[in-house]
């Protein structure tokens, strides 16, 4: 039996080692943490929780494997509402421009026509260049400027950086007309009931081997790929990586080469325990290019008498300066805090400069895919949300695996 590596425990991981292994592969999961899952992480304080990393699903991808898994999800609809940073409430569009984003609103669909193919197929391959300059640029050229009112709560305030300077092909591949309809038209969304770490968890009990606490360090490929961890060195047939690795650490020219393209951003997320209540979801726009400084806010709906929020920021920033620039944030949103419950702060996005992704870095890298037994897979090829790495986990395991 082929015997196949998945360096990475979290939700790309997970999934690509699940479809490997349905088609008869042995796959072992290595994991740095002693907790599966990465960014799908719930924590509970008495019968509520909150979520440190994803909260919610927009995809038929999504629900088709929750549907497989036998997960329960619920439709919930999120209220959301939006606020200056004196606590003012402002409309998503303004009045003046409503007309005209309608009018770009339903141009959308058109204009994308011609790129159907491209953002159909999972990943990142024959990017064509208009799309590789930011997604501001792009709206300009095609006269969709209002359209960024939608796009933007979804990217910037979602930690994957501001539309001005993101390559559009990144946002258009996250927000894709399906996903849009979803956020924009009140559509309720994907919500997982018992917490997004229900779903890595029931993925991890599919899974036969995962080492838990085994740091990968060093991957050296070859006729039988071998895999220097803080527990050991393993030999394996093929190594699939799904998460940013240190360069040096990667003994394979053509892949060590491109895992130095990567670059992340810092995103944090603060849980507070407040007084009262508080169920929307609020974005604070002023903010969205700022660092350390609230983008989002999220009231937890539950039946009970919820206290938890989570709020949201980007940079690298120490927590006490982080933390006294939301507290501060907060009181202008009129939000008063008991305490602060959970702070994380994740490096998420692994994503491509425009001059790289114009220079076909996914095609580089697709080509390159199976040398001395290394793949990449997961965020490194996909955009990095639940729908997508699902879908790619899928697609990527059904290209390059045979069944055995
Ligand atoms: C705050 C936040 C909110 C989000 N909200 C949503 C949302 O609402 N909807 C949505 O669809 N998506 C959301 N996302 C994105 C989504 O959660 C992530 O894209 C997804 O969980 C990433 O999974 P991954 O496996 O690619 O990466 P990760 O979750 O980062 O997993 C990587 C794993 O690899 C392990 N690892 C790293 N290096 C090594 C090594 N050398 N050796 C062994 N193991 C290693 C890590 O410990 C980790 O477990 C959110 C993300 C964040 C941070």
């Amino acid at each position: 039996m082929k015997k196949v590596a998945v360096i990475g425990g979290g939700f790309s991981g997970l999934t690509t080692a699940y479809y490997l292994q349905k088609k008869g592969y042995h796959v072992t999961i290595f994991e740095k943490d002693l907790r599966i899952g990465g960014q799908c992480f719930t924590i509970h304080k008495g019968r509520q929780m909150c979520e440190l990393g994803c909260v919610f699903g927009a995809s038929h991808q999504l629900l088709n494997l929750l549907k497989e898994l036998g997960v329960k999800n619920e439709y919930r609809y999120f209220y959301r509402s939006f606020l200056t940073m004196i606590g003012k409430k402002m409309p998503q569009i303004e009045n003046s421009k409503i007309a005209r984003f309608q009018e770009q609103y339903k141009r959308l669909p058109t204009v994308l026509k011609q790129y159907e193919s491209i953002l159909k197929v999972p990943g990142f391959t024959n990017i064509p260049t208009e799309l590789t300059v930011s997604f501001e640029e792009w709206c300009k050229e095609n006269d969709l400027d209002e359209l960024s009112a939608i796009y933007a709560p979804h990217f910037a305030a979602f930690g994957y950086g501001n539309l001005k300077d993101t390559s559009a092909i990144y946002v258009l591949k996250h927000l894709d007309l399906e996903t849009l309809s979803w956020l924009v038209e009140g559509r309720s969304l994907i919500y997982f009931p018992k917490g997004v770490s229900e779903i890595t968890q029931k993925l991890a009990s599919l899974i036969e081997d995962i080492r838990y606490g085994a740091e990968v360090l060093q991957v050296m490929g070859g006729e039988r790929v071998s895999i220097r961890t803080n527990i050991g060195t393993y030999y394996y047939d093929q190594v699939i990586i799904t998460t940013p690795m240190d360069q040096e650490g990667i003994k394979q020219k053509d892949f060590a080469r491109l895992m130095g393209v990567y670059q992340q951003k810092y995103y944090n997320v603060l849980a507070y325990c407040i007084e009262g209540t508080y169920r929307t979801t609020t974005y604070f726009k002023e903010n969205f290019l700022e660092e350390g400084r609230l983008l989002l806010l999220h009231g937890y709906n539950s039946e009970s008498d919820n206290k938890l929020i989570t709020t949201y920021c980007y940079g690298d920033i120490n927590i006490e300066q982080l933390k006294s620039n939301i507290d501060s944030d907060l009181i202008k949103a009129g939000v008063e805090v008991r305490n602060l419950f959970a702070y994380k702060r994740w490096k998420t996005f692994p994503h491509v400069k425009q001059v790289d992704l114009a220079s076909g870095f996914y095609d580089k890298l697709a080509r390159i895919q199976g040398r001395d037994g290394i793949y990449f897979a997961g965020g490194l090829t996909c955009f990095p949300n639940m729908g997508k790495l699902c879908e790619f986990a899928k697609f990527f395991v059904d290209e390059y695996f045979d069944v055995l």
